[in-house]
């Protein structure tokens, strides 16, 4: 391994889990200016600029609150906004008029909750909550999942809105099915934060492509797809065609990458590669990754322009455009 990576690697470590005789020799072979890399703390950022969510995020996390409370609080900002078309509420149906959810979350622990196909509760992300504390289980799906929702005190709901009732009624008048490039501000999100005590957590939710087959399921609830955190050394989350996230699964794997020693922006490219890789010529799709490493240090990666992420510190908050695999044309 090269001396930089080796030491980047180490620092990274450091942060997390060696013994303290280790760390000694460890930190003679540190350089002057990875000393003073001090983590960033609390941090929180969310694919695409959803600065509501990133905003909410933050509060919780500047009076002192968990990142697992951080995480669960900002993406419900989403979920709850109508107006974003692909998450919660308002979200768009699948072919046959049902709007089913996706949503997951996973804690510094390795604890993780995610429910899938869900229909008629707003707020999934804190049904996958629930499913982590109060069940043995993982993952739910469909109308166990609705059920146990109610049985958690969720209210039913009607998910449609005007808005998206209308678009249905248009879409189908030709009833295309396409996995469009979606390089406009509004999409799934992925949240991952660092709170005051160095703990990471994660949250991602979706109502997935918009007029999927009935019964699809992307990467977003997936653990290790949509999103994977481990506490030693950081987390990502994805954003874009599920299919071709999970058949890399592609947070796992950029979390791997960093626990290998490199950077999050580092992952996060090689990330979309692996994917290109899979799929090379092909351009009628859109990847974003995000990811954090425990030192608060972020990155991001994409197959088109136009992917960014938000961000929120004790420096402010910031809308960060992301390098792409394919440039402008
Ligand atoms: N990743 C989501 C899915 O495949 C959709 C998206 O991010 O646009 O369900």
């Amino acid at each position: 391994m090269k001396r930089r990576k080796f030491l980047r690697n180490s620092s990274l470590t450091a942060a997390g889990a060696i013994s303290a005789p280790i760390l000694a020799s460890y930190h003679d072979q540190i350089e002057p200016e990875i000393k003073t890399n001090t983590p960033v703390k609390p941090i929180t950022v969310c694919t695409w600029n959803f600065k509501n969510a990133t905003a909410k995020s933050w509060e919780v996390l500047k009076d002192g609150g968990s990142a697992l409370d951080a995480v669960e609080q900002g993406v419900r900002v989403e979920e709850a906004d109508v107006k974003n078309e692909t998450v919660g509420k308002g979200g768009r149906p699948d072919r046959d008029g049902n709007v089913t959810l996706d949503a997951c979350i996973m804690d510094k622990d390795g604890n993780c909750g995610s429910v899938v196909y869900l229909q008629n509760i707003a707020h999934p992300v804190s049904v996958a909550r629930k499913v982590m504390e109060e069940t043995p289980h993982i993952i739910l799906a469909g109308k166990g999942a609705e059920q146990f929702a109610y049985e958690q005190g969720f209210k039913k709901e009607d998910l449609f809105t005007e808005s998206t009732r209308r678009q249905y009624e248009e879409w189908k008048k030709t009833s295309k099915y396409e996995t469009t490039i979606n390089i406009e501000n509004h999409d799934t999100i992925g949240m991952l934060a660092i709170d005051k005590n160095g703990d990471i957590a994660g949250a991602c939710t979706t109502s997935g492509m918009a007029y999927k087959v009935g019964g699809r399921v992307g990467d977003s609830p997936i653990i290790g797809a949509g999103l994977f955190i481990d506490n030693e050394v950081g987390g990502a989350t994805a954003t874009g065609v599920g299919e071709e996230v999970i058949r890399t699964v592609g947070s796992f794997l950029i979390v791997e990458l960093m626990r290998q020693g490199k950077s999050p922006q580092e992952a996060c490219e090689e990330g979309v590669k692996r994917i290109m890789k899979k799929n090379e010529g092909r351009k009628d799709f859109q990847i974003g990754f995000l990811a954090i490493n425990k030192l608060g240090e972020t990155g991001g990666y994409c197959v088109h322009p136009g992917f960014t992420y938000s961000q929120f510190t004790e420096k402010g908050q910031k809308n960060v455009p992301v390098d792409s695999f394919y440039q402008k044309q």
